[in-house]
């Protein structure tokens, strides 16, 4: 690896990013371009552990900037999916209302409409792979943490401890270095998630196979939506979307763990639906509810000297496909306030990086709770909103 210069205010400091999802593991890469050094701490046992769901898609003003910065742009195009990015939208009866499969010409790098999708494993391990070996120290679920003169010491559950200058939880949106930061909470949006996995969709439910094409899909029928996305794997991975009360998980009586009960459920609450989206419901074996919870838009909280978030652990929102994008912006951001020269201290760097990730997070929160409602319960009116939408871009 090519070192640039070292870091002006890391110099021989030390740096705990916690947590090797998206966020983390780019900071690495970015921090150790800069010849700083740096240990991710993350809660997976090995790298093996298959990361889950689906595909994530970067976009040309973010997350594909920080990768051609990252220097891994050669990586990303061979790892990326092609055609994965055309979208189709169809109603409760399975008919189409908006089909990219059927356009003409398709975007490619350099086009800043063009969003290739990857696997997110896939990403993982181009990241993975830029660092120096040894940067993540895997089967390190932080537990603890506690101020030792200037520097933190982080313990975590396998009985080993560290220290480290400085601190970024990049841990997701259980940070577990949050509460060092803020104590400010989750709240719930008003929508839930049933995700579910299918392995062998070509077998397991062809007719969804094939609507699919390789390609994203979205099924919305008025109070419910359903999202389908191909993994990288040849898997296939669904999000059975609406609005449900808080707490609606533990409180509905359902087994989740229970692959019938669930089916039993969506067959119960997707009645009157084209059953093809019955047959993917009943393909899957696995299913994973998931409230989506988010950050306040207006949380603030004063700087702290040595210790930061990015990604989910600084501003969890709903999914509107940014998430990813911007916890490597926060990377990118961190990463250059901290080393580009322009802040006296570390303190006044870390001051700045949240004045920017907040600036970002809280437009893009907006708009991905403004948009969860019609997303996860559309009505005719946002509907043809999307089609409008999607069918200009
Ligand atoms: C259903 C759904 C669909 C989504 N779809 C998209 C999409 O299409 N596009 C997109 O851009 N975003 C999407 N998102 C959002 C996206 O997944 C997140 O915003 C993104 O993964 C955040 O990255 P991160 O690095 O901050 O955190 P994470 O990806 O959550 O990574 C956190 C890492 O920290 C580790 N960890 C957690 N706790 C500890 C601990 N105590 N100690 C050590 N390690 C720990 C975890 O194992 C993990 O590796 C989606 C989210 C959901 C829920």
């Amino acid at each position: 690896m090519e070192l640039l210069q070292t870091g002006h205010l890391l110099r021989n400091k030390s740096v705990a990013i916690v947590g090797g999802g998206p966020g983390g593991l780019t900071l690495a890469r970015l921090l150790q371009l800069k010849g700083i050094q740096v240990k991710v701490y993350e809660r997976d046992v090995s790298k093996e552990v298959r990361v889950q769901g689906a595909i994530v898609d970067l976009h040309f003003d973010s997350g594909l900037r920080v990768i051609a910065a990252a220097g891994l742009m050669d990586a990303f195009k061979a790892s990326y999916m092609p055609g994965a990015d055309k979208f189709r939208l169809v109603d409760k009866d399975g008919n189409m209302l908006l089909d990219e499969h059927a356009k003409e010409g398709n975007p490619d790098f350099g086009d800043p409409h063009f969003r290739p999708e990857i696997d997110r494993g896939a990403l993982r391990n181009i990241l993975l792979d830029a660092l120096m070996p040894g940067t993540v120290v895997w089967n390190s679920q932080l537990t603890a943490m506690e101020q030792v003169g200037d520097a933190w010491q982080l313990s975590f559950n396998n009985g080993t401890a560290a220290v480290a200058d400085v601190v970024i939880g990049a841990d997701g949106y259980r940070s577990k270095v949050r509460p060092y930061v803020t104590n400010i909470k989750a709240l719930y949006s008003g929508a839930t998630i049933i995700q579910g996995e299918i392995e062998e969709p070509e077998k397991e439910c062809p007719e969804m196979y094939t609507l699919l094409q390789q390609g994203n899909l979205i099924a919305m029928g008025a109070g419910k939506s359903i999202a389908a996305q191909p993994r990288g794997d040849g898997g296939l991975t669904f999000y059975a979307s609406s609005l449900y009360p808080e707490n609606w998980v533990s409180t509905s009586g359902i087994d989740f763990n229970n692959s019938e009960e669930v089916y039993a459920w969506l067959e119960s609450y997707y009645q009157g639906w084209s059953p093809v989206f019955l047959s993917l419901f009943k393909a899957c074996t696995r299913f994973v509810p998931r409230p989506l919870n988010y950050f306040p838009l207006d949380q603030y909280w004063n700087a702290q000297p040595n210790i930061t978030l990015i990604g989910d652990a600084a501003h969890l929102m709903p999914p509107s496909g940014e998430g990813v994008n911007t916890a490597m912006l926060d990377a990118w951001d961190v990463c250059e306030c901290l080393t580009d020269g322009k802040y006296t201290d570390i303190p006044a760097a870390i001051a700045a990086y949240e004045q920017q990730m907040r600036a970002r997070a809280v437009v893009l929160g907006k708009e991905a709770l403004d948009s969860i409602k019609d997303f996860a319960a559309p009505s005719e009116e946002s509907v043809q909103a999307m089609i409008q939408q999607l069918g200009a871009g």
